[in-house]
């Protein structure tokens, strides 16, 4: 988006502002939905977590996308926001067996990710499809904090422990519609994928009735410049003619599915806010913003770089700043970063913000939650109204003392 569109939006909706291209989410989209169309049934579910916003979540099933869910109260949203049961996948962890049962009534589809639940929720509902989520293993992902397929990980069902599961469906003649697999988010190389797919197709071909396989997410984003991104096309070429060689073995039709959060929303989004001083000490120039790791925690608690530029003096001469929040502990967004000259007053843009920001946002500080809005026909709607001081006091309860 241009910096004026932007910097005309932090003034019309206030700072800190969340803002995201509605086209740039069509445009990832549409990405992947090209790069497999020679598989004839393809699924998209767009991760919740990510950005969990009711008119984001709306603005995606109206490209024909389903949701994955963690939790019943993401399960709820999708269907608040219009989404069909039947579109919504639900893949938690370590969840209790009621809260599973809760969302298989509402007719989601059940993702289980280990034993003691799988056998459980067989032995009491063995007419309720189930898709099992494998850990294959493949150590993935960019963070050790969001690689979850290595070993000691908490996440699926290890590919070792096949044999139980072969023996739970026996006993419990549960029905296995699916298999599934998320190794994580940020796995950079393709060839690393496709070699974690070989897993899971062996592992398909212990189920005989499965309608589809999940492929999870992965897909890389680039975050600053030099960043390598998931080239989606060759990864599409590659995993569709595997696919189709599989299914064609398998000798039933199944359904190729993906679940990315970050690739659909990540670049976009950005957030907007205000430096309220500059302050310079005798090594650093620091920019002070009105927000805190309280409403964009990827910095702190992943390391994550994200692009930042002055939107109010975009064509200035380039220095060097450390951007920082005004958290009280150590709250840094970017230090030493090259930026256009910044004055009192400017707004700042954080680039990818529309993945892992927002839905990380808290009220530390007993701060209020930025506003969002959705650019969308080039015009700005606002889809969440900026919190005020009753929602810091809402079920809070002063009692006598
Ligand atoms: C978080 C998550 C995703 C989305 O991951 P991204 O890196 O945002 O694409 C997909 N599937 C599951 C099960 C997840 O937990």
């Amino acid at each position: 988006m241009k910096p004026e569109v932007l910097q005309q939006l932090a003034t019309e909706f206030g700072s800190p502002l969340y803002v995201y291209d509605a086209e740039k989410i069509a445009f990832q989209y549409n990405r992947l939905q090209n790069a497999f169309s020679k598989v004839e049934r393809f699924k998209v579910h767009y991760a919740v977590k990510a950005l969990s916003n009711v008119s984001v979540l709306k603005y995606l099933k109206s490209l024909g996308s389903g949701l994955d869910t963690v939790s019943l109260q993401e399960v709820q949203l999708g269907l608040h926001a219009g989404v069909a049961p039947n579109d919504i996948i639900y893949t938690p962890n370590g969840v209790s067996m009621e809260e599973i049962e809760e969302v298989a009534q509402l007719g989601v589809q059940i993702n289980i990710d280990n034993l003691s639940i799988l056998e459980q929720f067989g032995t009491k509902h063995p007419n309720i499809p189930v898709c099992i989520r494998i850990n294959p293993h493949v150590m993935a992902g960019g963070n050790a904090n969001i690689s979850v397929g290595h070993i000691d990980s908490k996440f699926g069902i290890s590919i070792h422990q096949l044999p139980h599961i072969l023996r739970i469906i026996e006993n419990t003649k549960m029905h296995i519609n699916g298999i599934h697999m998320h190794t994580g988010s940020d796995i950079l190389d393709v060839e690393v994928f496709l070699y974690a797919a070989e897993i899971l197709f062996e592992t398909a071909k212990n189920f005989t009735a499965l309608d589809f396989i999940d492929f999870g997410s992965g897909f890389k984003v680039p975050y600053k410049k030099g960043d390598i991104e998931t080239n989606v096309e060759e990864f599409g070429r590659k995993l569709t003619k595997r696919f189709l060689t599989f299914e064609k073995e398998y000798g039933r039709p199944l359904t190729l599915a993906f679940e990315p959060g970050k690739f659909l929303v990540s670049e976009a989004g950005y957030f907007l806010a205000k430096v309220n001083v500059v302050k310079q000490t005798t090594s650093t120039v620091f920019a002070g913003i009105d927000s805190g790791f309280n409403h964009l925690i990827r910095p702190m608690l992943y390391g994550s770089q994200h692009h930042i530029e002055n939107i109010s003096n975009p064509k200035g001469k380039e220095r060097y700043y450390s951007v920082v929040g005004y958290i009280c502990e150590t709250d840094t967004f970017a230090s030493n970063r090259r930026i256009t000259e910044i004055h009192e007053g400017d707004i700042l843009c954080f680039r990818n913000a529309g993945a892992y920001c927002f839905s990380m946002a808290s009220n530390y500080n007993s701060r209020l939650k930025p506003a969002e809005v959705l650019w969308k026909d080039g015009k700005g709607h606002l889809i969440r109204e900026r919190e005020t001081f009753d929602d810091i006091l809402k079920n809070q309860v002063m009692i006598e003392v």
